[in-house]
């Protein structure tokens, strides 16, 4: 075999597990595959100027590469079995807990000491929101903000870079079982070793699908999130954001009874462009240097959609809303608020002449021929009940973009070791369907680690 172990993806997934591995079973060949380019050589070529738009780069720097999805990302490791995952129901609620409070301390110990650790717990929220029917779920949020992250990572390359071998620009083509392990071929050449740990993230998802088929490892639908960032003026949050940082709202909407919930809450921050396999879509970030902050403050607000028979394929259908707000606005579609409920479309100027400024170029336009009826009423129902406890955010300049999509990757069938019915095939991270978080991912790549040093005894 060439490694003992080897890892496609070097996401958080992919890279805590390879750092446990080290800590555990220093000896042990190690090897890990990605797509994507090295920390340092991740650029996306959208400037503002030259290139406003995507222009859907072969591979996306914002999604893969050292890092992950979260290389960029805000940095949140929110610490929770509320949100996030579902780790806690392979492995146990006090487990990943732990496990994720792990993670934070390695984060903290190569970079992200002096980052703000927030907490729910005791807070006065709790009870304003139950009062107005609004559902605060419990958290600890560890917020390193975009450089921080950026930094920690860098910092646990350096660590790793003369532990494991690191193969980028090397997307896995395909993974084969062989007497004693596995062979993976990419496009240049093959390698085997005994254990494999998947951890291509989202943008594995398609991969994914057609590996789980190829080996005959079952899958379940999962489920589609679909949804506006909101951006509005910081002031209107900052009693929830300076205590906080980020709160998980839930409401129930009185129509039809939908979830609809706040997402990635980004105090200060920017609304960012995503590419999901060509399609645009909307996400935030914000950072901790108060030199990059903005005067907005942006959050999604999100309704699941979950389909089953005869209709299986959750995520084909967000992707199929997604590429009408392509087609329609060229990309992300912005409007007001006050536009959307008097039923009329955003106009370049009717933005300019908001007392907000939008911290992302979008095309003004009209999100209610975009969006399904009844995702639509949720959200406007749930603006109205956030205004009752940020009052402001139902004002008409509040900016809309759409739309938000977060899709799931199909939950792939794992054991309580998350081990594929294929034994020493591991399939962690929000590639499995198990996870959507980076402190999630994170633990399930320690978790599987331990499991394989474990084996080695
Ligand atoms: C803009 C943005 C902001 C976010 N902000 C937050 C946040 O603040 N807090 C939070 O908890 N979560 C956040 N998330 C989500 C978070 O980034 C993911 O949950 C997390 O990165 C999942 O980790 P992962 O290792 O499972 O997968 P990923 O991070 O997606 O990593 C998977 C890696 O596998 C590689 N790969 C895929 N297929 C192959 C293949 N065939 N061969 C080799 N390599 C492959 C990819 O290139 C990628 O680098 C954000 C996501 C985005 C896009």
């Amino acid at each position: 075999m060439n490694f003992d172990v080897m890892i496609i993806g070097a996401g958080p997934g992919g890279i805590f597990s390879a750092y446990e591995l080290v800590q555990q079973k220093p000896n042990l060949r190690i090897a890990v595959f990605e797509a994507g380019r090295m920390l340092h050589q991740r650029h996306c070529p959208i400037d503002g100027e030259k290139i406003k738009n995507c222009i859907s780069c072969k591979s996306c720097s914002i999604m893969s590469g050292f890092g992950g999805a979260g290389a960029f990302s805000d940095g949140k490791y929110n610490i929770t079995n509320d949100f996030g995952g579902t780790l806690y129901e392979y492995i146990g609620k006090k487990q990943a807990l732990d496990l994720m409070r792990y993670v934070d301390e390695i984060n903290v110990r190569y970079g992200g000491a002096g980052t703000k650790l927030y907490t729910t717990a005791g807070t006065k929220f709790k009870k304003q929101c139950v009062q107005n029917d609004l559902h605060l779920l419990d958290a600890s949020v560890r917020h390193l903000g975009t450089d921080i992250n950026y930094v920690v990572l860098e910092n646990i390359y350096d660590y790793l870079k003369d532990r494991v071998t690191f193969f980028f620009d090397t997307p896995v083509e395909s993974v084969a079982v062989i007497d004693g392990g596995y062979e993976i071929r990419c496009k240049d050449a093959s390698y085997t070793c005994e254990t494999c740990i998947i951890s291509v993230g989202r943008s594995g998802s398609k991969w994914m699908e057609r590996i789980c088929k190829e080996l005959a490892i079952p899958t379940k639908s999962n489920r589609v999130d679909i949804g506006v960032r909101v951006e509005l003026p910081a002031e209107v949050f900052s009693h929830l954001t300076d205590e906080l940082y980020e709160s998980k709202i839930v409401y129930c909407t009185k129509e039809y009874g939908d979830r609809v919930r706040t997402f990635c809450m980004n105090p200060k921050g920017a609304v960012v462009n995503e590419n999901t396999n060509g399609i645009i879509t909307v996400n935030g970030h914000s950072y901790e240097d108060p030199a990059k902050q903005t005067e907005n403050t942006n959050f999604a607000l999100l309704v699941a959609k979950h389909f089953s028979e005869p209709f299986k394929d959750s995520n084909g259908y967000g992707e199929s809303i997604a590429r009408l707000s392509n087609m329609l606005g060229g990309g992300v579609i912005v409007q007001r608020f006050g536009d959307l409920i008097r039923g009329r479309r955003s106009t370049p100027s009717r933005i300019d002449e908001a007392f907000i400024t939008p911290t992302l170029k979008a095309t003004p336009g009209d999100l209610s021929l975009v969006l399904p009826k009844r995702i639509l009423d949720g959200i406007i129902e749930m603006i109205y009940a956030l205004d009752k406890i940020a009052p402001g955010t139902a004002n008409d300049d509040t900016l809309l973009y759409g739309v938000e999509v977060k899709f799931y990757n199909m939950e792939v069938d794992v054991n309580e070791d998350l081990e594929s019915c294929l034994k020493g095939l591991y399939v962690i991270g929000d590639g499995s369907g198990i996870t959507h978080s980076l402190s999630h991912a994170s633990a399930s790549g320690v978790y599987v680690a331990r499991k394989i040093a474990a084996r080695q005894d």
